[in-house]
Protein backbone atom coordinates (compact mmCIF):
# COMPACT_ATOMS: atom_id res chain seq x y z
CA UNK A 1 0.00 0.00 0.00
CA UNK A 2 1.53 3.24 -0.40
CA UNK A 3 4.49 4.32 -2.20
CA UNK A 4 7.10 1.57 -2.49
CA UNK A 5 9.66 0.92 0.75
CA UNK A 6 13.34 1.01 0.65
CA UNK A 7 12.82 -2.40 2.69
CA UNK A 8 10.77 -3.71 -0.28
CA UNK A 9 13.08 -2.31 -2.66
CA UNK A 10 16.20 -3.96 -1.38
CA UNK A 11 14.25 -7.10 -1.69
CA UNK A 12 13.27 -6.58 -5.47
CA UNK A 13 15.47 -8.27 -8.10
CA UNK A 14 17.80 -5.65 -10.01
CA UNK A 15 16.10 -5.74 -13.63
CA UNK A 16 17.09 -1.97 -14.52
CA UNK A 17 13.51 -0.98 -13.71
CA UNK A 18 12.30 2.21 -13.03
CA UNK A 19 12.39 2.66 -8.93
CA UNK A 20 11.32 5.77 -6.53
CA UNK A 21 12.88 5.89 -3.76
CA UNK A 22 12.01 8.68 -0.83
CA UNK A 23 13.76 8.74 2.39
CA UNK A 24 16.40 10.80 4.55
CA UNK A 25 20.07 11.20 3.40
CA UNK A 26 22.36 9.39 5.82
CA UNK A 27 25.40 10.06 4.23
CA UNK A 28 26.83 11.42 0.93
CA UNK A 29 30.17 10.94 -0.43
CA UNK A 30 31.52 12.39 -3.30
CA UNK A 31 34.58 10.34 -5.09
CA UNK A 32 35.96 11.46 -9.15
CA UNK A 33 33.78 9.07 -10.52
CA UNK A 34 30.79 9.28 -8.84
CA UNK A 35 28.59 10.65 -5.86
CA UNK A 36 27.22 8.64 -3.60
CA UNK A 37 23.66 9.11 -1.25
CA UNK A 38 23.04 6.37 1.45
CA UNK A 39 19.31 6.85 1.95
CA UNK A 40 17.02 5.50 4.92
CA UNK A 41 13.27 5.66 5.28
CA UNK A 42 13.16 3.54 8.60
CA UNK A 43 11.30 0.65 7.09
CA UNK A 44 15.00 -1.21 7.91
CA UNK A 45 17.93 -0.73 9.29
CA UNK A 46 19.89 -1.40 5.78
CA UNK A 47 20.23 2.84 3.85
CA UNK A 48 19.50 1.83 -0.04
CA UNK A 49 22.50 2.92 -2.15
CA UNK A 50 21.84 5.93 -4.99
CA UNK A 51 24.26 6.88 -7.17
CA UNK A 52 24.76 10.12 -9.56
CA UNK A 53 27.22 10.89 -11.83
CA UNK A 54 29.61 13.78 -11.47
CA UNK A 55 28.19 16.83 -12.90
CA UNK A 56 24.46 15.02 -13.53
CA UNK A 57 23.49 17.68 -10.87
CA UNK A 58 24.13 21.28 -10.15
CA UNK A 59 26.32 22.05 -7.65
CA UNK A 60 24.01 24.39 -5.99
CA UNK A 61 21.30 21.15 -6.09
CA UNK A 62 24.44 19.02 -4.57
CA UNK A 63 24.79 21.54 -1.82
CA UNK A 64 21.50 20.91 -0.18
CA UNK A 65 21.63 16.97 -0.24
CA UNK A 66 22.86 16.73 3.16
CA UNK A 67 22.67 14.61 6.07
CA UNK A 68 19.45 14.26 7.44
CA UNK A 69 17.80 16.06 4.05
CA UNK A 70 14.73 14.70 3.13
CA UNK A 71 14.79 13.67 -1.06
CA UNK A 72 12.70 11.76 -3.32
CA UNK A 73 15.36 9.56 -6.28
CA UNK A 74 13.96 8.75 -9.05
CA UNK A 75 16.11 6.10 -11.42
CA UNK A 76 16.60 2.76 -11.97
CA UNK A 77 17.02 -0.30 -9.94
CA UNK A 78 20.50 -2.27 -11.14
CA UNK A 79 22.82 -4.30 -9.51
CA UNK A 80 25.23 -3.22 -7.21
CA UNK A 81 29.52 -2.55 -7.60
CA UNK A 82 30.24 -2.28 -4.05
CA UNK A 83 30.27 -4.76 -1.38
CA UNK A 84 27.22 -5.16 1.26
CA UNK A 85 24.27 -4.49 -0.87
CA UNK A 86 22.79 -6.27 -4.16
CA UNK A 87 21.24 -3.43 -5.43
CA UNK A 88 21.83 0.22 -6.01
CA UNK A 89 20.05 2.90 -7.79
CA UNK A 90 21.39 4.64 -10.52
CA UNK A 91 19.65 8.11 -9.90
CA UNK A 92 17.90 10.13 -12.81
CA UNK A 93 16.35 12.65 -10.71
CA UNK A 94 16.61 14.32 -7.54
CA UNK A 95 13.92 16.44 -5.74
CA UNK A 96 14.71 17.54 -2.42
CA UNK A 97 11.89 17.65 -0.60
CA UNK A 98 12.98 19.29 3.18
CA UNK A 99 16.99 20.76 3.29
CA UNK A 100 18.62 20.18 6.42
CA UNK A 101 21.26 22.68 7.41
CA UNK A 102 24.84 21.09 8.46
CA UNK A 103 25.66 23.66 10.75
CA UNK A 104 22.26 23.49 12.73
CA UNK A 105 21.22 19.60 12.05
CA UNK A 106 21.96 18.01 15.50
CA UNK A 107 22.38 14.44 14.00
CA UNK A 108 25.28 14.27 11.82
CA UNK A 109 27.35 11.37 11.03
CA UNK A 110 29.42 10.41 13.93
CA UNK A 111 28.50 8.90 17.22
CA UNK A 112 26.42 10.75 20.01
CA UNK A 113 26.36 9.76 23.63
CA UNK A 114 22.64 8.67 24.71
CA UNK A 115 22.97 11.13 26.84
CA UNK A 116 22.62 13.84 24.07
CA UNK A 117 20.16 11.87 21.88
CA UNK A 118 17.40 11.95 25.18
CA UNK A 119 17.75 15.74 24.51
CA UNK A 120 16.53 15.48 21.02
CA UNK A 121 13.46 12.54 21.56
CA UNK A 122 11.67 14.57 18.40
CA UNK A 123 15.00 13.56 16.38
CA UNK A 124 16.44 10.60 17.59
CA UNK A 125 14.47 8.18 15.73
CA UNK A 126 16.09 8.71 12.61
CA UNK A 127 19.71 6.78 14.53
CA UNK A 128 20.03 3.68 13.70
CA UNK A 129 20.09 2.88 17.33
CA UNK A 130 16.42 4.46 18.08
CA UNK A 131 15.35 3.31 14.66
CA UNK A 132 15.72 -0.36 15.35
CA UNK A 133 14.67 -0.25 19.31
CA UNK A 134 11.64 1.21 17.95
CA UNK A 135 11.14 -1.63 15.22
CA UNK A 136 11.67 -3.68 17.83
CA UNK A 137 9.44 -2.39 20.23
CA UNK A 138 6.87 -2.59 17.78
CA UNK A 139 7.53 -6.51 16.86
CA UNK A 140 7.12 -6.96 20.75
CA UNK A 141 4.13 -5.03 21.22
CA UNK A 142 2.62 -7.22 18.20
CA UNK A 143 3.20 -10.67 19.49
CA UNK A 144 1.69 -10.37 23.06
CA UNK A 145 -1.39 -9.45 20.95
CA UNK A 146 -0.83 -12.25 19.07
CA UNK A 147 0.51 -14.49 22.28
CA UNK A 148 -3.08 -13.73 24.13
CA UNK A 149 -5.18 -13.90 20.72
CA UNK A 150 -3.50 -17.51 20.07
CA UNK A 151 -4.33 -18.62 23.84
CA UNK A 152 -7.89 -17.72 24.23
CA UNK A 153 -7.30 -14.04 25.95
CA UNK A 154 -9.62 -11.17 25.49
CA UNK A 155 -7.55 -7.50 25.12
CA UNK A 156 -9.24 -5.71 27.72
CA UNK A 157 -9.63 -1.83 27.36
CA UNK A 158 -9.19 -0.86 31.17
CA UNK A 159 -9.69 2.99 32.53
CA UNK A 160 -6.54 5.38 32.29
CA UNK A 161 -8.70 7.45 34.97
CA UNK A 162 -9.26 5.81 38.11
CA UNK A 163 -9.98 6.93 41.69
CA UNK A 164 -8.37 3.34 42.50
CA UNK A 165 -5.29 2.68 43.42
CA UNK A 166 -4.27 -1.05 43.30
CA UNK A 167 -0.83 -0.70 44.48
CA UNK A 168 -1.66 1.43 47.49
CA UNK A 169 1.48 2.80 46.72
CA UNK A 170 0.59 6.14 47.06
CA UNK A 171 2.40 7.29 43.50
CA UNK A 172 -0.63 8.58 41.64
CA UNK A 173 -0.83 11.47 39.49
CA UNK A 174 -4.36 14.03 40.12
CA UNK A 175 -6.68 14.10 37.75
CA UNK A 176 -8.33 17.50 37.99
CA UNK A 177 -10.92 19.83 36.26
CA UNK A 178 -9.78 22.63 39.04
CA UNK A 179 -10.22 26.48 37.65
CA UNK A 180 -6.53 27.74 39.13
CA UNK A 181 -7.98 30.69 38.92
CA UNK A 182 -10.35 29.80 41.32
CA UNK A 183 -9.24 26.72 43.49
CA UNK A 184 -12.02 25.13 45.93
CA UNK A 185 -9.80 25.58 49.21
CA UNK A 186 -10.93 24.29 52.69
CA UNK A 187 -11.66 26.15 55.82
CA UNK A 188 -7.79 25.51 56.58
CA UNK A 189 -7.15 27.35 52.91
CA UNK A 190 -5.41 24.03 51.31
CA UNK A 191 -6.44 22.91 47.78
CA UNK A 192 -9.98 21.19 48.03
CA UNK A 193 -8.63 17.84 45.88
CA UNK A 194 -11.82 16.45 46.73
CA UNK A 195 -13.04 17.91 43.86
CA UNK A 196 -11.02 16.56 41.24
CA UNK A 197 -12.90 14.96 38.68
CA UNK A 198 -16.07 16.80 38.11
CA UNK A 199 -16.57 16.78 41.74
CA UNK A 200 -14.84 13.16 42.74
CA UNK A 201 -11.68 11.61 43.39
CA UNK A 202 -9.28 10.80 39.87
CA UNK A 203 -6.11 9.52 39.40
CA UNK A 204 -4.01 8.17 36.58
CA UNK A 205 -4.17 4.22 36.46
CA UNK A 206 -1.13 3.07 38.17
CA UNK A 207 -2.39 -0.48 36.88
CA UNK A 208 -5.31 -1.82 35.51
CA UNK A 209 -5.13 -5.14 37.81
CA UNK A 210 -8.40 -4.53 39.92
CA UNK A 211 -10.56 -3.74 36.82
CA UNK A 212 -8.84 -6.55 34.77
CA UNK A 213 -10.32 -8.74 37.65
CA UNK A 214 -13.90 -7.60 36.84
CA UNK A 215 -13.00 -8.87 33.16
CA UNK A 216 -11.37 -12.14 34.13
CA UNK A 217 -14.42 -12.95 36.54
CA UNK A 218 -16.92 -12.98 33.51
CA UNK A 219 -14.80 -13.82 30.60
CA UNK A 220 -12.45 -15.91 32.10
CA UNK A 221 -8.74 -14.82 30.34
CA UNK A 222 -8.08 -10.89 29.27
CA UNK A 223 -5.09 -9.03 29.21
CA UNK A 224 -5.08 -5.05 29.43
CA UNK A 225 -1.47 -3.63 27.20
CA UNK A 226 -1.70 0.07 27.90
CA UNK A 227 -0.15 3.27 29.60
CA UNK A 228 0.33 3.47 33.21
CA UNK A 229 1.60 6.09 35.32
CA UNK A 230 3.74 6.32 38.57
CA UNK A 231 4.44 9.23 40.29
CA UNK A 232 7.83 7.74 41.58
CA UNK A 233 10.85 10.03 41.57
CA UNK A 234 11.77 7.64 38.98
CA UNK A 235 15.98 8.63 38.74
CA UNK A 236 16.98 4.75 38.17
CA UNK A 237 17.57 2.92 35.15
CA UNK A 238 14.34 0.62 35.15
CA UNK A 239 11.70 3.13 36.61
CA UNK A 240 9.85 5.36 34.57
CA UNK A 241 6.89 8.19 35.57
CA UNK A 242 4.55 7.08 32.36
CA UNK A 243 5.70 3.29 31.10
CA UNK A 244 3.34 0.57 29.41
CA UNK A 245 2.12 -2.44 31.25
CA UNK A 246 0.36 -6.04 29.94
CA UNK A 247 -1.84 -7.17 32.39
CA UNK A 248 -3.40 -10.89 32.30
CA UNK A 249 -5.66 -11.96 34.57
CA UNK A 250 -7.19 -15.38 34.21
CA UNK A 251 -9.98 -17.30 36.32
CA UNK A 252 -9.34 -20.43 37.43
CA UNK A 253 -5.08 -20.30 37.47
CA UNK A 254 -3.54 -21.16 40.49
CA UNK A 255 0.29 -19.95 41.35
CA UNK A 256 1.41 -22.42 39.18
CA UNK A 257 -0.68 -22.17 35.79
CA UNK A 258 0.38 -18.10 36.58
CA UNK A 259 4.26 -19.11 36.39
CA UNK A 260 3.95 -21.58 33.95
CA UNK A 261 1.80 -18.33 31.66
CA UNK A 262 4.24 -15.90 32.78
CA UNK A 263 7.36 -18.23 31.46
CA UNK A 264 5.82 -19.01 28.76
CA UNK A 265 4.26 -16.14 27.58
CA UNK A 266 7.88 -14.07 28.02
CA UNK A 267 9.88 -16.88 25.99
CA UNK A 268 7.23 -16.94 23.02
CA UNK A 269 7.27 -12.99 22.52
CA UNK A 270 11.42 -13.11 22.77
CA UNK A 271 11.30 -15.90 19.88
CA UNK A 272 8.56 -14.03 17.87
CA UNK A 273 11.62 -10.88 17.74
CA UNK A 274 14.40 -13.08 17.30
CA UNK A 275 12.84 -14.35 14.16
CA UNK A 276 11.39 -11.57 12.95
CA UNK A 277 13.65 -8.74 13.97
CA UNK A 278 17.35 -10.26 12.90
CA UNK A 279 18.87 -7.98 11.36
CA UNK A 280 18.10 -5.08 14.43
CA UNK A 281 19.02 -7.23 16.93
CA UNK A 282 22.03 -8.17 14.93
CA UNK A 283 23.16 -4.76 14.33
CA UNK A 284 22.42 -3.84 18.18
CA UNK A 285 24.75 -6.94 18.91
CA UNK A 286 27.16 -5.10 16.81
CA UNK A 287 27.21 -1.56 18.39
CA UNK A 288 26.92 -3.43 21.97
CA UNK A 289 30.39 -5.54 21.32
CA UNK A 290 31.49 -1.97 19.90
CA UNK A 291 31.25 -0.56 23.26
CA UNK A 292 32.78 -3.35 25.26
CA UNK A 293 35.38 -3.88 22.63
CA UNK A 294 38.30 -2.38 25.09
CA UNK A 295 37.50 -4.33 28.38
CA UNK A 296 39.21 -7.58 28.77
CA UNK A 297 37.38 -10.74 26.84
CA UNK A 298 36.37 -11.95 30.33
CA UNK A 299 34.64 -8.95 31.23
CA UNK A 300 32.92 -8.69 28.13
CA UNK A 301 28.81 -9.35 28.38
CA UNK A 302 27.67 -12.56 26.70
CA UNK A 303 26.41 -11.51 22.79
CA UNK A 304 22.94 -10.13 22.93
CA UNK A 305 21.65 -12.98 20.70
CA UNK A 306 23.23 -15.59 22.94
CA UNK A 307 21.44 -14.32 25.73
CA UNK A 308 18.07 -13.96 24.19
CA UNK A 309 18.59 -17.48 22.68
CA UNK A 310 19.59 -18.82 26.46
CA UNK A 311 16.59 -17.49 28.01
CA UNK A 312 14.34 -18.81 25.45
CA UNK A 313 15.94 -22.67 25.16
CA UNK A 314 16.58 -22.64 29.44
CA UNK A 315 13.69 -23.28 32.27
CA UNK A 316 13.45 -20.50 34.49
CA UNK A 317 14.78 -21.27 38.26
CA UNK A 318 11.95 -21.17 40.54
CA UNK A 319 12.38 -20.62 44.24
CA UNK A 320 10.31 -18.95 47.43
CA UNK A 321 11.34 -15.39 48.56
CA UNK A 322 12.47 -17.54 52.18
CA UNK A 323 15.14 -20.15 49.73
CA UNK A 324 16.35 -16.49 48.29
CA UNK A 325 16.78 -14.75 51.70
CA UNK A 326 18.83 -17.69 52.63
CA UNK A 327 20.63 -17.48 49.31
CA UNK A 328 21.71 -14.07 49.85
CA UNK A 329 22.66 -14.43 53.50
CA UNK A 330 25.42 -17.12 52.60
CA UNK A 331 26.22 -14.77 49.56
CA UNK A 332 30.21 -13.33 49.37
CA UNK A 333 29.06 -9.46 49.06
CA UNK A 334 26.72 -9.91 52.07
CA UNK A 335 29.31 -11.57 54.13
CA UNK A 336 32.05 -8.93 52.72
CA UNK A 337 29.05 -5.71 53.33
CA UNK A 338 29.03 -5.08 49.56
CA UNK A 339 25.17 -4.48 48.98
CA UNK A 340 23.64 -1.43 49.44
CA UNK A 341 20.72 -2.52 51.12
CA UNK A 342 21.33 -5.10 53.99
CA UNK A 343 19.69 -8.75 53.49
CA UNK A 344 17.16 -10.32 56.10
CA UNK A 345 13.94 -12.23 56.32
CA UNK A 346 10.88 -9.41 55.44
CA UNK A 347 13.13 -6.93 53.29
CA UNK A 348 11.54 -6.08 50.15
CA UNK A 349 14.05 -7.12 47.83
CA UNK A 350 16.12 -4.12 45.78
CA UNK A 351 17.40 -4.84 42.04
CA UNK A 352 21.41 -5.40 43.75
CA UNK A 353 19.83 -8.79 45.69
CA UNK A 354 17.58 -9.55 42.63
CA UNK A 355 20.43 -9.12 40.19
CA UNK A 356 22.86 -11.16 42.32
CA UNK A 357 20.22 -14.20 41.96
CA UNK A 358 19.85 -13.98 38.69
CA UNK A 359 23.52 -12.74 37.15
CA UNK A 360 25.87 -14.79 40.09
CA UNK A 361 23.71 -17.33 41.54
CA UNK A 362 21.62 -18.64 39.24
CA UNK A 363 22.95 -17.51 35.80
CA UNK A 364 19.63 -17.79 34.85
CA UNK A 365 16.14 -16.02 34.90
CA UNK A 366 14.16 -16.72 38.08
CA UNK A 367 10.88 -16.52 39.86
CA UNK A 368 10.94 -15.90 43.07
CA UNK A 369 7.37 -17.13 44.95
CA UNK A 370 5.57 -16.85 48.84
CA UNK A 371 6.91 -13.31 49.97
CA UNK A 372 6.12 -11.82 52.97
CA UNK A 373 2.62 -10.49 53.41
CA UNK A 374 3.55 -7.12 54.55
CA UNK A 375 5.32 -6.00 51.23
CA UNK A 376 2.84 -7.27 48.94
CA UNK A 377 -0.16 -5.97 47.58
CA UNK A 378 -3.54 -6.50 50.20
CA UNK A 379 -5.43 -8.37 46.93
CA UNK A 380 -2.92 -11.37 47.10
CA UNK A 381 -3.79 -14.78 48.52
CA UNK A 382 -2.48 -15.61 52.15
CA UNK A 383 -0.68 -19.24 52.32
CA UNK A 384 -1.65 -21.24 54.92
CA UNK A 385 0.81 -20.36 57.49
CA UNK A 386 -0.65 -16.94 57.19
CA UNK A 387 2.97 -15.35 56.76
CA UNK A 388 3.32 -15.07 53.21
CA UNK A 389 0.98 -14.68 50.18
CA UNK A 390 1.26 -16.50 46.56
CA UNK A 391 3.33 -14.08 45.05
CA UNK A 392 5.41 -14.38 42.53
CA UNK A 393 7.96 -11.94 40.90
CA UNK A 394 9.98 -13.00 37.42
CA UNK A 395 13.59 -11.66 37.66
CA UNK A 396 15.72 -10.82 34.53
CA UNK A 397 19.74 -10.35 34.21
CA UNK A 398 20.61 -6.71 33.70
CA UNK A 399 17.10 -5.65 34.81
CA UNK A 400 15.75 -7.46 37.93
CA UNK A 401 12.02 -7.51 38.37
CA UNK A 402 9.89 -7.49 34.92
CA UNK A 403 7.00 -9.34 36.02
CA UNK A 404 4.93 -8.97 39.70
CA UNK A 405 1.89 -11.59 39.65
CA UNK A 406 0.32 -13.17 41.92
CA UNK A 407 -2.62 -15.55 42.75
CA UNK A 408 -5.50 -13.18 44.38
CA UNK A 409 -7.40 -13.78 47.04
CA UNK A 410 -10.57 -14.61 46.26
CA UNK A 411 -12.24 -15.11 50.03
CA UNK A 412 -14.48 -12.12 50.89
CA UNK A 413 -13.70 -12.14 54.68
CA UNK A 414 -9.78 -12.41 53.85
CA UNK A 415 -9.79 -9.89 51.03
CA UNK A 416 -11.94 -7.29 53.36
CA UNK A 417 -9.41 -8.57 56.91
CA UNK A 418 -6.74 -7.22 54.46
CA UNK A 419 -8.30 -4.01 53.13
CA UNK A 420 -8.70 -3.07 56.47
CA UNK A 421 -5.53 -3.78 57.83
CA UNK A 422 -3.55 -1.99 55.07
CA UNK A 423 -6.22 1.39 55.76
CA UNK A 424 -8.39 1.20 52.28
CA UNK A 425 -11.94 2.51 53.22
CA UNK A 426 -14.08 -0.71 51.50
CA UNK A 427 -16.85 1.62 50.86
CA UNK A 428 -14.16 3.17 47.77
CA UNK A 429 -13.68 -0.81 46.20
CA UNK A 430 -17.25 -2.04 47.09
CA UNK A 431 -17.44 -3.21 43.45
CA UNK A 432 -14.06 -4.80 43.83
CA UNK A 433 -15.09 -6.93 46.79
CA UNK A 434 -18.24 -7.57 45.22
CA UNK A 435 -16.48 -10.08 42.79
CA UNK A 436 -15.82 -12.12 45.77
CA UNK A 437 -19.28 -11.86 47.30
CA UNK A 438 -21.42 -13.17 44.23
CA UNK A 439 -19.99 -16.33 42.41
CA UNK A 440 -15.77 -15.94 43.74
CA UNK A 441 -13.75 -18.07 42.37
CA UNK A 442 -9.55 -18.67 42.03
CA UNK A 443 -7.80 -16.34 40.21
CA UNK A 444 -4.58 -15.29 39.29
CA UNK A 445 -2.64 -12.85 36.98
CA UNK A 446 0.39 -10.81 36.40
CA UNK A 447 2.00 -7.20 35.46
CA UNK A 448 4.85 -7.19 32.65
CA UNK A 449 6.49 -3.75 32.41
CA UNK A 450 6.74 -3.38 28.86
CA UNK A 451 10.03 -1.06 28.13
CA UNK A 452 11.70 -3.66 30.63
CA UNK A 453 11.20 -6.36 28.32
CA UNK A 454 12.41 -4.40 25.21
CA UNK A 455 15.32 -3.28 27.53
CA UNK A 456 16.04 -7.19 27.83
CA UNK A 457 15.38 -7.91 24.32
CA UNK A 458 17.40 -4.74 22.94
CA UNK A 459 20.31 -4.87 25.50
CA UNK A 460 19.78 -1.50 26.20
CA UNK A 461 21.15 -0.25 29.51
CA UNK A 462 18.54 2.65 30.19
CA UNK A 463 14.78 2.23 30.19
CA UNK A 464 14.89 5.97 28.81
CA UNK A 465 16.32 4.40 25.86
CA UNK A 466 13.58 2.21 24.66
CA UNK A 467 10.07 4.04 24.74
CA UNK A 468 9.60 7.19 22.03
CA UNK A 469 9.20 9.54 24.23
CA UNK A 470 10.27 8.90 27.66
CA UNK A 471 8.96 10.59 30.94
CA UNK A 472 10.92 11.29 33.91
CA UNK A 473 11.40 13.79 36.47
CA UNK A 474 13.22 16.63 33.79
CA UNK A 475 12.83 14.79 30.46
CA UNK A 476 12.31 16.85 27.72
CA UNK A 477 9.90 18.93 27.36
CA UNK A 478 7.02 17.77 24.95
P1 LIG B 1 9.87 -2.05 41.15
O1 LIG B 1 10.13 -2.95 42.31
O2 LIG B 1 10.86 -2.20 40.06
O3 LIG B 1 9.62 -0.63 41.54
P2 LIG B 1 7.14 -2.72 41.36
O4 LIG B 1 7.23 -3.94 42.20
O5 LIG B 1 6.82 -1.42 42.03
O6 LIG B 1 8.50 -2.56 40.50
P3 LIG B 1 4.69 -3.68 40.19
O7 LIG B 1 3.72 -2.85 40.93
O8 LIG B 1 4.87 -5.09 40.62
O9 LIG B 1 6.10 -2.93 40.15
O10 LIG B 1 4.34 -3.57 38.62
C1 LIG B 1 4.46 -4.66 37.72
C2 LIG B 1 5.57 -4.44 36.72
O11 LIG B 1 5.52 -3.14 36.12
C3 LIG B 1 6.97 -4.51 37.31
O12 LIG B 1 7.38 -5.84 37.46
C4 LIG B 1 7.78 -3.76 36.29
O13 LIG B 1 8.10 -4.59 35.18
C5 LIG B 1 6.82 -2.70 35.80
N1 LIG B 1 7.06 -1.40 36.44
C6 LIG B 1 6.72 -1.00 37.67
N2 LIG B 1 7.05 0.28 37.91
C7 LIG B 1 7.62 0.72 36.77
C8 LIG B 1 8.15 1.98 36.36
N3 LIG B 1 8.14 3.02 37.16
N4 LIG B 1 8.67 2.08 35.10
C9 LIG B 1 8.65 1.02 34.27
N5 LIG B 1 8.16 -0.19 34.59
C10 LIG B 1 7.64 -0.35 35.83
MG1 LIG C 1 7.94 0.25 42.38
MG1 LIG D 1 9.12 -4.68 43.15
MG1 LIG E 1 6.35 -5.83 41.86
Amino acid sequence: MGPLQIKEILQTAPESQAVTVKGWVRTKRESKNAIFIALNDGSTIHNIQAVAEPGQFSAELLLTVTTGACLKIEGQLVASQGSGQAVEVKINDILVYGAADVDAYPLQPKKHSLEFLREIAHLRPRTNTFSAILRIRHALAFAVHQYYNDNGFFYLHTPVITASDAEGAGEMFRVTTLDLNNLPRTEEGAINFKEDFFGREANLTVSGQLEGELGAMALSKIYTFGPTFRAENSNTTRHLAEFWMIEPEMAFFELEDNMNLAEDFVKKVITYALENCKDDLNFLQNRLAEEEKNKPQNERSIPLLEKLSFVVDNPFERLTYTEAIDILLKSKPHKEKKFQYPVGWGIDLSSEHERYLVEKHFKRPVILTNYPREIKSFYMKLDEDGKTVRAMDVLFPGIGEIIGGSQREDNYEKLLERVNEVGIDPQTIWWYLETRKFGTAPHSGFGLGFERLVQFVTGMGNIRDVIPFPRYPKSAEF
